[in-house]
């Protein structure tokens, strides 16, 4: 598993170091930092909580075996 913080998304409300304090803190940019780059078994329940809880959705949790996100379709032209 893995979990990733958008910092496009973070206000800095803190509710995600609440929910998982062993796996997020607040850092000195005042945003939602990881602890640790590693997320153990024993924290993916913390991990999920602070999911759940960002107001921003900018906390997001995979698994190694989530697909690659797809791409756009093409653009396509109605010019003649
Ligand atoms: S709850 Fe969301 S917006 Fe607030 S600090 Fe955590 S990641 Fe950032």
């Amino acid at each position: 598993m893995q979990l990733h913080v958008d910092l496009q998304r973070c206000r800095g409300h803190g509710q995600c170091v609440i929910a998982a304090p062993h796996v997020l803190r607040i850092g000195t940019r005042g945003q939602s930092t990881l602890i640790n780059e590693s997320l153990t078994d024993s924290f993916i329940d913390e991990a999920r909580d602070a999911e759940l809880l960002c107001p921003e959705e900018a906390i997001s949790l995979t698994s190694d075996s989530d697909p690659a996100p797809l791409l756009p379709p093409p653009a396509v032209s109605l010019e003649n």
